[in-house]
């Protein structure tokens, strides 16, 4: 049963035991006899308030329910409908429709139960006449601390679960951000992946569909040789220092994935092919010139770069792989450079 619930059963219980001990110290003062049913009552509604962590959700339940019930109906048999004892059944129906573990069709028979024996309750005080006739400040004060009750249990009842929900809620929120930032990101590198890519080019098309754009495709070159060299963790650690140097140095110019591998693709919105091409020649340079050290061996590496510019015909994908094309052709040109 969830946290919320077990607190709210809790509070409500705890809050009934007061009452049965306050219901015990104003008999007295009014009527001037001990009773003993609320104080067995007070007994067992605070020990099963202070056990709701130990006890099962069923039995603590189903103890409120009987104490509540047995209350009820002695109450009204005490005292008739005027003093308003029948107002703690109401309770009862909170806890009912939050009690996640009940089907809808037991809620609604436990609402039908209540209802009746509400009714029937009524019924028996039009034919029999309450054991106990209390003067009309009596009646006042039980009136009174019967309605004050029942609208304490039921606020303390509310802002537990409306307070639970809205917790809830938020951290469904941002658990769904995170999972959703989780889908969109490559982990080893942190950059955006393919699937963020595409969302980022489709996104930009939809939204500006007369400006030009140009996609690149980057790969690493020899980097088999990196690892054979060095390393499967120093080909992971290299990726990474790649990433961290594209990600500097995008600022507004281009958005930048791991496309996969050691694949990169490059979005540069806004932008035709030449200026295009300046920019990922400037990033070229800087690949070639970035000094790597890992675990005392100082190496570097370059990168080709295949482009292609938004014809505003051809779909996405067939622009990627015109890139990937020019790419190939980088690399049979021999490497570390950018083919448009
Ligand atoms: P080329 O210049 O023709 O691109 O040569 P290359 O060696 O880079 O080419 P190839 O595509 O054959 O090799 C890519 C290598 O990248 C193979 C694969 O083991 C390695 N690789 C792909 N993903 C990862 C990764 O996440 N970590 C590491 N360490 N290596 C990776
Ligand atoms: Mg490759
Ligand atoms: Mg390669």
């Amino acid at each position: 049963m969830p946290g919320y619930y077990r607190s709210a059963l809790t509070m409500s219980e705890f809050i009934l035991a007061v009452y049965f001990l306050l219901y015990e110290i104003l008999f007295f003062w009014r009527i001037h006899k001990i009773q003993i049913l609320p104080l067995v009552m007070f007994a067992v509604i605070l020990l099963a308030s202070r056990s709701t962590q130990k006890m099962s959700m069923r039995m603590n339940i189903g103890i409120y329910t009987i104490v509540t019930t047995v209350w009820c109906g002695w109450y009204i048999h005490s005292f008739g409908w005027g003093s308003g004892g029948q107002h703690l059944l109401i309770p009862m129906l909170v806890f009912n429709f939050f009690n996640i573990y009940y089907a809808p069709w037991l809620k609604i028979i436990n609402t039908v139960g209540l209802i009746t024996y509400r009714m029937l309750l009524y019924a028996w005080t039009l034919n029999n006449q309450p054991v106990i006739l209390p003067d009309s400040l009596t009646n006042i004060i039980f009136q009174t601390i019967n309605s004050v009750l029942l609208f304490i249990i039921l606020s303390v009842d509310f802002i537990i679960f409306s307070s639970s929900i809205q917790e809830t809620e938020r951290e469904l929120r941002l658990n769904n951000q995170a999972l959703h930032k989780e889908a969109d990101t490559d982990p080893l590198t942190q950059l955006p992946n393919r699937r963020a890519m595409y969302d980022r080019i489709n996104d930009f098309s939809r939204d500006f569909p007369e400006s030009p754009f140009t996609v690149a495709i980057g790969d690493i070159d020899f980097f088999k040789k990196v690892n054979d060299t060095y390393g499967h963790h120093c080909g992971d650690y290299t990726l990474k220092q790649l990433a961290d140097l594209f990600r500097n140095s995008a600022i507004d110019k281009y958005s930048v994935c791991r496309w996969g591998g050691e694949e990169f693709c490059f979005f540069l919105p806004g932008k035709n092919v030449d200026e295009a091409w300046n920019v990922m020649f400037d990033l070229c340079e800087a690949v070639r010139k970035m000094q790597l050290s890992f675990e005392g061996h100082e190496f570097s590496i370059t990168i080709t770069i295949g482009l292609e510019e938004n014809d505003f015909r051809s779909t996405i994908d067939q622009i990627l792989e015109k890139a990937d094309k020019k790419l190939y052709m980088g690399k049979v040109a021999g490497r570390n450079r950018v083919v448009m």
